[in-house]
Order: C-alpha cells, then sequence, then structure tokens
C-alpha cells in the first residue's frame, strides 16, 4: 500500500479518531486545530490508544514508536502545502468550511484530494466558486472513527469519476467499507437519523417518557447499543443540532426534519454532551 501524507483538520470528536486511523495504516499525519489544549489532548489520546494496542499484542513497542513519529501535531494551514490528502473535521459550519478549502485549494498540490468529514453539508455548495472543485469530495466517517466501519464516499456535483475512484480505495486502504453517495441533504446514513433523534427529542417534549426510559427501550426493543440520547451526547449535541438544520435547511423545510428546541437551547446553554461535561447526561465525575 502506498505511504500518503495525510492531514487532518480539526482534532476534535472526530478528528483525532481519524489520525489514529491513518496512523495505524503507516501513513505520515499531519493533525491541524486551532486550539492548543484539543492538540494537547489529542496527543495524549493517540499515545494512549496505541499503549492499550501495545498491551494488547497488536503492535510492537517498536512499531507504537514508529507510529507516534510519523504523527505530527500541527497549528498552522502552510504545513500542509505537501499533503497527498487532506481530511477536514472542523465544526459543521458552511462558512467555516467554505473558508478552509478556500485555503487548502490556494496552498495544496493540483492533485492533492480534498475531502470533507461533513456530516450533512452539501459538498457542491462546499466546493462551488473554487478552483479545482474535482478534487473536493465528502468522506463521511462514523463515531468512534476508529471503531465504525462504513464510509460514506460523497460525490459532489463537480468531483471527478478519478477522485471518487482514488477516495474509494483510500477508504478501502484504511480498513473500512466505503459506500458511494450522491451529493443529498444528509447522505444516506443521516437522513434516516434525522427523524430518529427528533421523534425522541418530541416524545420527551410530550413527557411521554423521561431520557434514560427513552434510551433503555431503543436498547432493549431496537437492539441499538445506545439509546438516542447516549448518542447524542457521544456525537456533540451542537453537532447534531447543526446537523438537522442544515438537512432541514436543504430539505426546504420539510416538517419531519425540524430541528428540536429542547436540543437548541442545550446548545445555547453550552451543555453539548460528553466534551463538556453535560449534556443529557451528566459526565462530570
Ligand atoms: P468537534 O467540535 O469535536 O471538533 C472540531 C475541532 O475543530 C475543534 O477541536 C476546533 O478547535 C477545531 N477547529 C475549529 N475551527 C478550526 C479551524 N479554522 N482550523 C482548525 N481547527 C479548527 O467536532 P466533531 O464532532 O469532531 O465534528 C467535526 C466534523 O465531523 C463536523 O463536520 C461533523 O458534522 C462531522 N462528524 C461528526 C460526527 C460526530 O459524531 N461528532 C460524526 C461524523 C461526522
Amino acid at each position: 500500500m502506498e505511504t500518503r501524507t495525510v492531514g487532518v483538520i480539526g482534532a476534535g470528536t472526530m478528528g483525532a479518531g481519524i489520525a489514529l486511523v491513518c496512523g495505524r495504516k503507516g501513513h505520515h499525519v499531519k493533525l491541524l486545530d486551532a486550539n492548543q489544549a484539543v492538540l494537547d489532548k489529542a496527543q495524549s489520546y493517540l499515545q494512549s490508544i496505541l499503549t492499550k494496542d501495545v498491551e494488547k499484542g497488536k503492535i510492537s513497542e517498536q512499531q507504537k514508536k514508529d507510529t507516534l513519529e510519523k504523527m505530527n501535531l500541527v497549528s498552522d494551514m502552510g504545513q500542509l502545502a505537501d499533503c497527498d490528502i487532506v481530511i477536514e473535521a472542523v465544526p459543521e459550519r458552511l462558512d467555516l468550511k467554505k473558508t478552509i478549502f478556500g485555503e487548502l485549494s490556494r496552498i495544496c498540490k493540483s492533485n492533492a484530494l480534498l475531502l470533507t468529514n461533513t456530516s450533512s453539508i452539501s459538498i457542491t455548495e462546499i466546493a462551488g466558486g473554487l478552483p479545482h472543485p474535482e478534487r473536493i469530495l465528502g468522506f463521511h466517517f462514523f463515531n468512534p472513527a476508529p471503531v465504525m466501519p462504513l464510509v460514506e464516499v460523497i460525490r459532489g456535483k463537480k468531483s471527478s469519476e478519478e477522485n471518487v475512484e482514488q477516495a474509494y480505495r483510500f477508504a478501502e486502504q484504511l480498513g473500512k467499507v466505503p459506500v458511494l453517495v450522491t451529493d443529498t441533504p444528509g447522505f444516506i446514513v443521516n437522513r434516516i437519523a434525522r427523524p430518529y433523534y427528533n421523534e425522541a427529542l418530541r416524545i420527551l417534549g410530550d413527557h411521554v417518557a423521561n431520557i434514560e426510559q427513552i434510551d433503555r427501550i431503543m436498547k432493549l426493543a431496537g437492539g441499538f447499543k445506545m439509546g438516542p440520547f447516549q448518542l447524542q451526547d457521544m456525537i456533540g449535541i451542537d453537532i447534531n443540532f447543526a446537523t438537522t438544520q442544515s438537512v432541514y435547511s436543504d430539505f426546504f423545510h420539510e416538517g419531519r426534519f425540524k430541528p428540536s428546541r429542547i436540543q437548541q437551547r442545550m446548545v445555547q446553554a453550552g451543555s453539548l454532551g460528553r466534551k463538556t461535561g453535560e449534556g443529557f447526561y451528566d459526565y462530570s465525575k
């Protein structure tokens, strides 16, 4: 397998996991974040997971050392100029993603593959107006990225066939199961998942059942590993809310995708789930 230099932008919930997936396969990784505290946390995460890999006998101490040596934390976009592939995983905001892809289009090699881990934002819109939109594609991992096998490879209106194939092969080389998706709101998984979260929030709002009951019922009866509220806390309530807003807007405000006021208030209060220590559940202890 060809070793590439992979840039990952955003070292939060998804970016750190995506960097680990690429590092474990021997790629050179440059993990970038605007926040130094997040980079420090990502560094400890990478070290602790690879240490566990050694303890479990999956890799040797030397392999751990080699992998960590190939993974660099960076804080300046200019350092991504030599990347063969860049995967963006910053918050779910079109303006932010457009700015980043504008900068990448300027600094990266013309044949670099530019991928976004967006959950729902139109790839066509992210690439719109930028030079070389043919190399911009969706590359959607699921949380936790090192565990979940699926990657949605999303073809924007101007993505080239050659680049779609390259991204598909890259996902396979990472040990993932890629699925090719057309650029439609929420793609496949998040389109199906929106009514699931929304209905759980409506049941809560209607006082039919409480958070623990809804989660327990969906695990017992639905066979889910986690209930809808546990999942929202893991994903990040801000990310989940932004995804619903984007799908709702892109579906021209179809009622079935209408976002929930309960989620909105939690985002406004800064109760974002596990990452802030408090969401639908309390993680402070
Ligand atoms: P997050 O909030 O955990 O992390 C985002 C990181 O981006 C933060 O650490 C932030 O400091 C950094 N950042 C913000 N602006 C930046 C900039 N200009 N340059 C560099 N870094 C910057 O978010 P997340 O949950 O990892 O989500 C990231 C993306 O992945 C979103 O598009 C989201 O929709 C998508 N996604 C999330 C999940 C999930 O379960 N959380 C699953 C699949 C896809």
